[in-house]
Parts: C-alpha cells; structure tokens; sequence
C-alpha cells in the first residue's frame, strides 16, 4: 500500500470539517472519514472502480429476477431488511428508511413488482407508484424538515425499480457516492414511527 500526503489549505481543510461535521463525524475522525471520500471517489474514476457495471450474465439473470436483492428484502416482514427499516407497505411500493444515514432522512421505495422500469407499469400501477411516491416524499418532508426533497429513480443501474429519496438541507454538500453513517438503533425506531405517523395523515 502506497501514502499519498495531500497539502490542504488551511480554508479548504476548515470547509471539509465543516461538511464532516455536519454529517455527524467526531472532530478526531474528520482526516480519515476525508481519506474514505477520496478513495471512494477515486474507484469511481478509475475504469476498473466498483462503480462499473455487472458482469452482463449477472445482468441479464437480474432483469429475469434471478437471485434480485430488492426482490429478497420484500420477503423479509421484520424491521429490518438488511439494507434499511421498514416504514410501510403501500400499495405498489414499500418504504424504508435506509441504514446508511449520511444523508439525514434518506429513504428507499422500493417497487414491489419485480420490473426495471417504471414505464413497464401498467397505467394503474404507474400511477398507484407515483402516489405512493407523493406520500412518502411529503411524510419525510414532515418529519425531517428539509427544504428540497431529490428524487432519484434507480439511479445506480440495479434492475429492480426503486426511487431514493433524499432530503436536502441549507448548505448541505451535493448528494453522491458518501461515506455510511450508521445511526443509534434507537434513532432509527424513532424516525419509523414518526414517518408511520405522517403516513397516517
Ligand atoms: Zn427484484
């Protein structure tokens, strides 16, 4: 393993505790949680990084809905699922609230039909799905205050139909590829039940 050394101006360092901080990282972890986004967006720029695509078998086999992850979280009912907590089943869609909180009140929705776009709808599902997308979206807005809600539908290329909800804060860095932030488990069963009870209004 290769140190590479970095010389940060003093301005630049402060702006990176600044967004380090913000995302709940201890003073004395702030260098290392830096080296982690470095590193994690260096693989996206390197051709061989974890960003590229499946193998194209694997591909294919996913499309069909063989050994589909989203597909497996559906068949597990307890809190949670493995990749997130689980809010509600709506009607097309099930909503999560996801384990890595790097962005405060991110949530997952997660289509339950096995289908990779959401065009592939039926007209009445399609339009149950975007509903659910609605009601989700305004029952995060609720419990998490933020002043802009982004949208992103199956943005990482995985098969399965699924939208990412990410609330957006005052000065908060842009949403990408971040470090996991994992939450006290009692954070998290206090967000689930005051996003369960936004749903119910
Ligand atoms: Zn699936």
């Amino acid at each position: 393993m290769k140190t590479v050394t970095l010389n940060l101006e003093d301005e630049m360092f402060a702006k990176i505790a600044g967004i380090a901080k913000q995302a709940g990282i201890a003073e004395q972890d702030t260098a290392e949680w830096f080296t982690q986004q470095v590193q994690q967006r260096l693989e996206e720029l390197l051709p061989s990084g974890s960003s590229g695509w499946m193998p194209r078998e694997q591909w294919d086999a996913l499309v069909r809905g063989e050994n589909c992850a989203f597909c497996a979280q559906l068949e597990k009912n307890g809190a949670f699922d493995g990749y997130g907590f689980i809010i509600a089943d709506l009607s097309v869609t099930r909503l999560k609230l996801t384990k890595n909180q790097y962005i405060h009140g991110e949530c997952i929705l997660t289509s339950k039909h096995h289908i990779k776009e959401f065009y592939d709808l039926s007209q009445e599902d399609r339009s149950l799905f975007i509903e659910d997308l609605a009601r989700s979206a305004k029952a995060i807005e609720k419990v998490f205050a933020p002043l802009k809600m982004s949208v992103d539908m199956g943005s990482s290329g995985y098969p399965h139909l699924y939208c990412r909800l990410k609330p957006r804060y005052y000065g908060d860095a842009a949403p990408g590829h971040m470090a996991e932030r994992i939450l006290p488990s009692h954070e998290y069963a206090k967000y689930v039940s005051e996003l369960r009870a936004a749903l119910a209004e």
